[in-house]
């Protein structure tokens, strides 16, 4: 069911009926009596009838109540898209997403879902779906993995692992699509059911992480934690001309995702204007083409850059790290041919970091072709 929503102060009505108790994991009682979440980096401390830095987790009668029941947008994509490319390649992720964000990134390409009761304009209709809904959709759509997007997940996490249990037991994948403003705690509780977590690492300069909401130490924290735990991880750098896109900055990303780990895939995608951010201009594929050069210098071993489909040659590719075959051919999120046997070179034999399904065929392609899913 899809209610229409007038205005923000009707969807926060709605929203506030829409909830369930915070998993006692990311809740702490403070001396004071006070309760602080601990879903996301902020670790808000919440008075009795207020609000997190997020708007959509609260107290009420004493506890603290997080988002539940519903989704603001459904759609079914190719998991080139999220972008995982060390993952189930070719393959469909369920992709569903609530409201709100712990951050307020001028740039969000979702900022009508994430902005929701920050920004007034930001009224989106959500429809409330039960998890089993949910899960039935990704397995009439011959999806192989539920992700998390659209708005932070963090921030929504009991509602991600109500689906992915129940996608579980129907052996789905749990996916992750984050800022990476996380805590141990949350990083912890989500183990047991997200597998793949994409973060998005925007830049590293402090300052330009206060800007959009958060911290550039936070999110390195997470991004260390999430390999320890044994996620598989992909790392995302939006490439902001004037912002982020000098040859020390990407160094230095380079450099910081090299040392935790060489087989981490970075993708260097290109921006567009958008939401409040129109005045830099698009990102040119040289600056792209940089990007990965500095990377594979860093010794990173996988670079993508991604957002300009045909331009950037044969870095959309997927190679192997030893014999430099072409394993997995890329137009966009098309996987256009995939000659990977399992988890190994199929030409040298050689392992490739990433989750790839048994016996993978030698040759797949994805539709990557975005639907909505019927649910
Ligand atoms: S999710 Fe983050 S922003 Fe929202 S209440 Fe919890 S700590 Fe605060
Ligand atoms: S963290 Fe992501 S969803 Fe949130 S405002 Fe920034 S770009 Fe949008």
């Amino acid at each position: 069911m899809v209610l229409p929503i007038a205005d923000s102060t009707s969807l926060r009505a709605l929203l506030n009926e829409h909830t369930a108790l915070a998993a006692p994991e990311l809740t702490r009682i403070e001396p004071d009596g006070t309760l602080r979440c601990l879903a996301c980096g902020h670790r808000c401390r919440i008075k009795e009838g207020r609000h997190g830095v997020c708007r959509v987790r609260f107290t009420r009668d004493g506890e603290l109540r997080v988002p539940f029941g519903y989704a603001a947008s459904i759609a079914i994509d190719p998991i080139e898209k999220k972008p995982f490319f060390h993952a189930y390649p070719g393959t469909d992720a369920l992709s569903f997403g609530m409201l709100g964000c712990d951050f307020h990134c001028g740039y969000c390409q979702n900022w009508v879902t994430s902005q929701t009761l920050r920004d007034d304009r930001a009224v989106a209709e959500p429809r409330f779906v039960t998890a089993e809904k949910l899960v039935q959709a990704a397995l009439d759509n011959g999806c192989r993995v539920l992700t998390s997007t659209y708005n932070e997940p963090l921030i929504t996490s009991e509602w991600a692992v109500e689906v992915f249990k129940t996608g579980k037991q129907a052996g789905l994948v749990g996916s992750y699509v984050s800022n990476g403003n996380g805590t141990p705690e949350v990083l912890e509780y989500l183990r047991p059911y997200v597998d793949l977590y994409k973060v998005d690492l925007k830049a590293f300069r402090d300052k330009t992480y206060r800007e959009l909401g958060g911290t550039l130490q936070n999110t390195l924290d997470t991004i260390r934690r999430l390999k320890e735990l044994d996620y598989w991880v992909e790392i995302v750098t939006l490439i902001v001309p004037g912002l982020n896109d000098s040859v020390e900055e990407l160094t230095e990303i380079a450099d910081f995702l090299t040392g935790v780990s060489p087989d981490i895939p970075w993708h260097v995608t290109a921006f567009h204007p958008d939401y409040q951010m129109t005045d830099p201009p698009r990102t040119p594929v040289e600056t792209l083409l940089r990007a990965y050069e500095i990377g594979r210098s860093a010794g990173l071993r996988f670079v993508y850059p991604g957002n300009l489909p045909g331009a950037v040659g044969e870095c959309e590719n997927t190679h192997c790290p030893d014999c430099r075959e072409i394993l997995i051919e890329r137009h966009g999120f098309f996987v256009v041919r995939n000659s990977m046997r399992g988890s190994c070179c199929g030409a040298c034999g050689a392992t490739v970091p990433g989750v790839w399904p048994e016996n993978s065929p030698s040759s797949s392609v994805g539709t990557g072709i975005p639907r909505p899913a019927g649910v």
